[in-house]
């Protein structure tokens, strides 16, 4: 697989290469040179295969011979090793529930491939890589779980201070070996803005081989369009071939994992666009102005981003035709307010909690079909997280039917390291050299 940057679609990479820069130096993102269709035969049987399988075909499609087949094969079983089943609520609803992985969050797909991924590059007597992540809540911990023990590496978490859950919290601060995690006071945003400050320093980048575990990193993004083939492999089995996906997002990495997934042949009706209060995207939907805005706190904190580091490849899938993208995709946003008053329905009227970033996916589902009703088209809705990584969140009542999996209850007891920083860079600057 070549890729180019966003920025100059003149140049060329090879994957190894975009994953470990994870962003080219022009800024911009890497994306694929050619993105092939999948064979029809593929295509039209996909009730016939499992997740596993279709990970390989749609993996092996993209990436060519940069992964022998048995390699690539064993990289996809030790990273998808749990399921992502389509769950039904009534006629035309249903949610793809993507939180069965270790850290309870869809990000165990895109980080558990990259760190495997990179693991597989990384050749013995090279120097140690250190992986960069900034979160809003559960990337940190999809990431850390991913590395964590992976010989010749090293991650350093950078979360927004008392901006992320209590169970999120401890699953960022209490892995200890090659993880380690920094507090930083301020934003996601601004942790952010010092990971990419980071890889553009040149002192940094002489002292270390840094790369970057975000949703801008390209084999974070592959394996996301995984589970949408298997997601809609599970409906046809039902008889059901017109499908609506709706994505609770923030810094749009899975709803670009959704729409590559459709330049590859994914045979989707429509896509939604669900987000809290931080609607840039929504907004551009509406008026064709791209107008990012700091973030804004939201009881969905995971996807309170302002400015959505994913758009640009969005916006590169589309570059030929913005039309397209307009007709494919609708946009919705939701206050807490709002996303309250879902959780609660989807409980009483399911007998189902859904964490708050999910509940914003299926108001805007229930929005859109109640707006663009068809009999024979199934609404999805992504389920991102597990609601336990929430519990503040939902009312006494709900709460207590939440079932907390043996690993978070195992957290507690564990010992919690975080360092605790400014937003400036000097200061990150000055600690990643004192703690090399
Ligand atoms: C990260 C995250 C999102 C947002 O996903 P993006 O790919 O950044 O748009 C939504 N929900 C949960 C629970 C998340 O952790």
């Amino acid at each position: 697989m070549q890729l180019y940057s966003t920025n100059n679609p003149a140049t060329r990479v090879s994957f190894k290469e975009a994953v470990f820069n994870s962003m080219p130096q022009d800024k911009g993102l890497y994306m694929p040179a050619a993105i092939p269709r999948l064979d029809d035969k593929f295509l039209n049987n996909l009730d016939q295969y499992t997740l596993p399988e279709i990970a390989f075909h749609v993996a092996k499609n993209l990436l060519g011979d940069d992964i022998p087949d048995g390699d690539l094969q064993n990289i996809i079983h030790g990273a998808i090793n749990f399921l992502a089943p389509v769950v039904k609520l009534e006629d035309n609803v249903f949610v793809l529930e993507l939180w069965h992985g270790p850290s309870l969050a869809f990000k165990d797909f895109g980080a558990r491939f990259m760190s495997r991924v990179m693991s597989y590059f990384l050749k013995e007597g090279e120097k140690q890589l250190d992986v960069l992540v900034a979160t809003s809540g559960d990337t940190g911990g999809a990431v850390a779980l991913g590395f964590l023990g992976v010989p010749n590496t090293r991650v350093t978490i950078l979360f927004p201070k008392g901006k992320v859950s209590g169970i999120q919290e401890l699953q960022l601060t209490t892995n200890g070996r090659n993880i380690r995690a920094i507090e930083v006071g301020g934003t996601f945003d601004d942790c952010q803005a010092l990971v990419k400050q980071a890889f553009t320093d040149k002192d940094l980048n002489e002292k270390f081989r840094l790369t970057s575990a975000n949703s801008i990193n390209i084999a974070r993004l592959i394996p996301q369009t995984f589970y949408y083939f298997n997601a809609y492999a599970q409906l046809l089995k039902q008889g059901i071939s017109k499908v609506v996906f709706s994505v609770p997002s923030g810094n749009f990495g899975n709803l670009g994992a959704g729409l590559l997934a459709w330049k590859m042949g994914l045979p989707a009706e429509h896509f939604i666009a669900a987000t809290n209060a931080n609607d840039t995207v929504p907004e551009y939907l509406k008026s064709g102005i791209y107008h990012p805005k700091p973030s804004v706190a939201t009881l969905s904190n995971a996807m309170d981003v302002g400015n959505p580091s994913n758009w640009v490849r969005i916006a590169d899938l589309f570059k030929e035709d913005s039309d397209v993208l307009k007709n494919l995709v609708s946009g919705y946003r939701y206050n807490d307010e709002e996303t309250l008053e879902a959780v609660k329905f989807i409980n009483d009227n399911y007998n189902y909690v859904a964490c708050p970033h999910t509940a914003i996916a299926w108001q805007a589902l229930r929005d859109y079909q109640q707006d663009n009703f068809k009999a024979d088209t199934a609404g999805v809705f992504l389920s991102t997280a597990h609601p336990c990584k929430f519990p503040d969140v939902f009312p006494g009542s709900i709460a207590a039917k939440i079932d907390v999996p043996e690993q978070v209850k195992g957290l507690h007891s564990k010992q919690k390291q975080v360092v605790s920083l400014g937003k400036d860079f000097d200061g990150f600057k000055e600690y990643l050299a004192e703690n090399a």
